[in-house]
C-alpha cells in the first residue's frame, strides 16, 4: 500500500458518485468504472468511498445498516435513510440512498422496462446529487476532500457545491459519455433551490433548458473524460454535441486518462464463465472456447473458419449500421459471427431477421449477458468495434487480454489503446489489432479483409494475440493519474 496521499496525515478521502455500479447495478462501462476505480485507488492509499441510488438490485445486493436517517427534501414526500455496505467483492464502502418513492421500482436504472426513460429522472437523479453535496458541505460523518461525479446524473453537484459558502469539497466531473446530457425543464432551477443567476449560458443553461451535464462542465473544479484522444474529440463540433466551445475553454483544467479493466473480472485464466482456462502461455487452449461456443451457439465446428465477436449496445454510436450492410459480405468469407446486444428495436430486428437468414453462420442473441460476453471474448479470434465515437470503450481492452484480435475504428479510447497491424508494428511485435479511419461500410470490410488475410498466417496471428495479451490494462496506471488531478486541486 502506498500511503504518500494524505492531506495534513490523514488519507485523501473521496466520494465516488455515480448512478450504476458492477455487480450490484450496470447498464455500461460507467458501472464497470465505479467498481474497479474506487477499488484502485483504495489500493493506492485513498479513503474512497461510493454513494449510489438505493435500486432494488442494490438492495438486494448488499447487507446494509443505517448511517443518517430522517433527510429531507422538498419535494420529496417521505424523508430519506443513508446506508452503508460493502461492494461485494470488494473493500469500498457504498453509502446508498434508500427512497423507495425515487429508485424502488421494476425497469432499469434510467427507463422503464419498456425503454422510456424515467418521467421523473430530473428529480432522481437531482435527489442523488443533493445527497452528494450533502457530503460536500461536511454535514455528514464521511467528510470527503474531492466529491468524484460521474456523467449527467451528478453533474448537478459542482453546481450546488459552487452556489454553498459552506462546501468543504473539490468536484472532479468525469465524462464517460459526451451524449446523454440530462436535459430537462426550467421548474428544475426552483425544484432544487439553485439560484436563478445558474440559468445562464455561464451556468447551466443549454438552448432554453438546462442541462445536468453542462451543469457539472461549468462548474466543476476539474474535468476528466476516460481518453486523451476523447478529450481532444470533444473539443470538436463533431464530438463535443455542443458542448466543444465549453471544453475548449476549459481545456486548461480538462485531462483524458485511459479507463483501466478489472485483471480480476476479464482474466482468461480464472474467468469462471468459460469452459476452458488458458493464458499467453497456453494459448492453444482459446481453441476450445471457440468449440464451446460454437457449441452453444449452434454454430457448426468449421476448422479454420474464425470466429468474429460483437458484444455491444445496439446504437447507433457502436458502429451496428457499418456493420448490418456489410454482414452478408462479412459471412461470404467463410468467417462466422456471434453478436450479443440489445437496445434500438430497428437494429435488433434487422439482426434477427439475417440471424434466420444465415442460421449456420451468425448468431444473434437479444439481450444483456454477463456469461455469454465472457464466453464470447473467449471464444471469438476476432473482435469488431467499429463506434463512430467511442470515450473509451472496454470490450477492446478485454479482447486484446483474451487473445481475441480487435478491428476498431480510430477514434477516442480506440485510438489511444489498440496499435494498428501495419508491417512496421507487425515487425515491432508492438501491434495489437486492426484500425480503420473513415465510419464506413466500404473500409470496415476493407480492413476485416486486412485481418483475415493476418488470421491465414499463423505465426502473425499468435504474435498480434501475444502483443495484446501482454499489455498491462490494469487499474494501477489509471488510478494514479487520478490521483494526480485530485492532489493538484487541494494543494
Ligand atoms: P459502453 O459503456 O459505451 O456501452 P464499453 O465498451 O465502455 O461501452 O462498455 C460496455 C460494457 O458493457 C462492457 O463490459 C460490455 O461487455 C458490456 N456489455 C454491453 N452490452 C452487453 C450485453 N448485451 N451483454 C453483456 N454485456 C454487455
Amino acid at each position: 500500500m502506498d500511503n504518500k496521499h494524505t492531506i495534513n496525515g490523514s488519507k485523501l478521502r473521496l466520494l465516488f458518485v455515480t448512478s450504476e455500479a458492477y455487480p450490484l447495478v450496470k447498464t455500461g462501462g460507467l458501472g464497470d468504472v465505479s467498481y474497479a476505480l474506487p477499488n484502485a485507488l483504495r489500493q493506492l492509499g485513498l479513503d474512497a468511498r461510493l454513494l449510489l441510488p438505493g435500486y432494488p438490485t442494490v438492495l438486494e445486493q448488499l447487507s446494509l445498516v443505517e448511517v443518517h436517517e430522517n433527510i429531507r427534501f422538498y419535494p420529496l414526500q417521505n424523508p430519506l435513510r443513508l446506508l452503508v455496505g460493502t461492494m461485494p467483492g470488494g473493500i469500498t464502502p457504498v453509502y446508498v440512498i434508500e427512497c423507495p418513492e425515487l429508485y424502488e421500482r421494476d425497469g432499469g436504472p434510467y427507463q422503464d422496462s419498456s425503454g422510456t426513460d424515467w418521467e421523473d429522472n430530473a428529480l432522481r437523479f437531482g435527489i442523488l446529487s443533493k445527497v452528494a453535496a450533502l457530503f460536500g458541505d461536511h454535514n455528514l460523518l464521511f467528510k470527503p476532500d474531492i466529491i468524484h461525479c460521474n456523467d449527467w446524473q451528478t453533474g448537478l453537484v459542482p453546481a450546488f457545491l459552487k452556489f454553498n459558502p459552506k462546501s468543504r469539497a473539490q468536484t472532479v466531473m468525469s465524462i464517460h459519455n459526451m451524449a446523454y446530457q440530462g436535459l430537462f425543464g426550467t421548474e428544475v432551477i426552483n425544484l432544487f433551490g439553485l439560484p436563478p443567476e445558474s440559468f445562464s449560458i455561464f451556468g447551466l443553461e443549454y438552448y432554453g433548458k438546462v442541462s445536468f451535464l453542462k451543469a457539472g462542465l461549468f462548474y466543476a473544479d476539474w474535468i476528466t473524460t476516460v481518453s486523451p484522444t476523447y478529450a481532444k474529440d470533444i473539443q470538436t463540433a463533431e464530438y463535443g454535441c455542443g458542448f466543444e466551445g465549453l471544453l475548449t475553454q476549459r481545456n486548461q483544467q480538462l485531462t483524458g486518462i485511459v479507463n483501466g479493466i478489472d485483471t480480476n473480472v476479464w482474466d482468461p485464466k480464472t474467468d469462471t464463465y468459460i469452459s476452458h482456462s488458458y493464458d499467453v502461455k497456453n494459448l492453444p487452449a482459446k481453441f476450445r472456447n471457440t468449440q464451446a461456443l460454437r457449441k452453444k451457439l449452434k454454430l457448426p465446428q468449421l476448422k479454420n473458419a474464425p470466429l468474429i465477436g460483437m458484444i455491444t449496445r445496439l446504437t447507433e454510436q457502436k458502429g451496428i449500421d457499418l456493420v448490418l450492410p456489410i454482414i452478408p459480405d462479412i459471412l461470404k468469407t467463410g468467417a462466422q459471427m456471434a453478436i450479443l446486444g440489445s437496445g434500438d428495436k430497428n437494429f435488433e430486428k434487422r439482426l434477427q431477421a439475417l440471424a434466420a437468414l444465415y442460421p449456420n453462420k451468425l448468431s444473434v442473441t437479444i439481450g444483456y449477458n454477463e456469461e455469454l460476453s465472457h464466453q464470447i471474448e473467449a471464444g471469438a479470434n476476432i473482435f469488431l468495434m467499429p463506434s463512430k465515437f467511442e470515450p473509451c470503450g472496454l470490450n477492446q481492452m478485454y479482447s486484446m487480454r483474451y487473445g481475441t484480435v480487435p478491428i476498431v475504428r480510430r477514434t477516442g479510447g480506440l485510438a489511444d489503446t489498440v496499435i494498428d497491424a501495419t508491417p512496421e508494428n507487425i515487425k515491432k511485435q508492438i501491434a495489437t489489432g486492426f484500425v480503420f479511419e473513415t465510419k464506413s461500410s466500404t473500409e470496415l470490410l476493407a480492413c476485416l479483409h486486412r485481418a483475415l488475410q493476418s488470421f491465414r498466417n499463423k505465426k502473425t496471428w499468435r504474435q498480434l494475440q501475444i502483443n495484446g495479451m501482454k499489455r498491462d490494462f490494469s487499474w494501477h496506471t489509471s488510478a494514479k493519474q487520478y490521483v494526480s488531478v485530485y492532489e493538484s486541486l487541494i494543494v
